[in-house]
């Protein structure tokens, strides 16, 4: 059993229509067209050597993407360099890769619906709303949670616990129970703004800079990172859900794919570097 390439970015774009993407963003084929064969598809949030060897290993012929894999021009092909050397493997593997990125940001169902579900959180509006969206969605969710509320320790055990983050950092701006709160898989400096300006005392992201920390605190805004990685993760099973009607297996990645080690203590056997 196999379907086209064509058939796999319909169904895609069928969810999240690539109108909806950034216009600085790269998404669709990256390695690979409509007429490549897809026999079994790998759904993961980065593509890199450990994720082909996933693909190779489980027989799959096309990796569908979050990140794409080209933002900036390639002059030329090295295979000496990683990223050269990435895509000549693939090549070399004859697997294709398509990126769904910042048009699965923007629709419901996508990393932010991914993300409060995850959560334990009730999505109520978009954070950004994005015109034309298909479900009139946009770039992440605000989750309303009054008369009730939560507090700031629970929603970081939760962030440790549910998206398994290792060490989820904080930055403590606002009070400590809250009624509102926004999510953002990703990085979510942009939008601390947005977050104010919705009545957010907290803010559950992937990662901030430290200048962006300190405008959090000055607005207020309690804002717990979650790791880019670890934010947009619960993605890939709704990815995989929506490939489902093509009747071929998709395969849901289980590499970290994270850069970061999980915590100090993880890198102690790895040698202090001194005598
Ligand atoms: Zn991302």
């Amino acid at each position: 059993m196999h379907v086209s390439g064509h058939a796999v970015r319909e169904r895609i774009e069928e969810v999240a229509p690539v109108a909806l993407a950034e216009s600085w963003d790269n998404v669709g084929w990256q390695v690979g067209h409509d007429g490549v064969t897809v026999s079994h598809v790998l759904v993961a949030l980065d593509v890199d050597l450990r994720v082909l060897d996933e693909a190779k290993r489980v027989g799959a012929d096309l990796i569908v993407a979050h990140h794409p894999l080209f933002f900036r021009p390639l002059h030329r092909l090295d295979p000496s360099t990683p990223r050269g050397r990435l895509i000549v493997e693939l090549i070399r593997a004859d697997v294709a890769v398509y990126a769904a990125h910042t048009n699965v940001d923007a629709v419901r169902d996508g990393v932010n619906g991914a993300l409060a579900e995850t959560l334990g959180l009730e999505p109520v509006a978009p954070l950004m709303p994005v015109p034309n969206a298909p479900d009139q969605w946009g770039f992440g969710a605000i989750c309303e949670l009054a008369p009730s509320s939560v507090t700031t320790e629970e929603l970081v055990w939760r962030v440790h616990r549910r998206l398994n983050t290792p060490t989820p950092r904080v930055t403590p701006g606002g009070p400590t129970h809250h009624q509102r709160v926004a999510l953002l898989g990703g990085s979510g400096a942009t939008f601390l703004d947005a977050v104010a300006g919705a009545g957010c005392t907290c803010f559950i992201t992937g990662e901030l800079k430290y200048h962006d920390a300190q405008h959090a605190r000055a607005l207020g805004i309690t804002v717990i990172e979650a790791g880019h990685y670890y934010s947009e993760a619960p993605v890939l099973v709704r990815m995989a859900r929506w490939l489902q009607p093509l009747g071929i297996p998709v395969t849901v990645s289980q590499v970290v794919t994270s850069p970061f080690a999980p915590d100090w203590q993880s890198v102690k056997d790895q040698g202090r570097g001194e005598q």
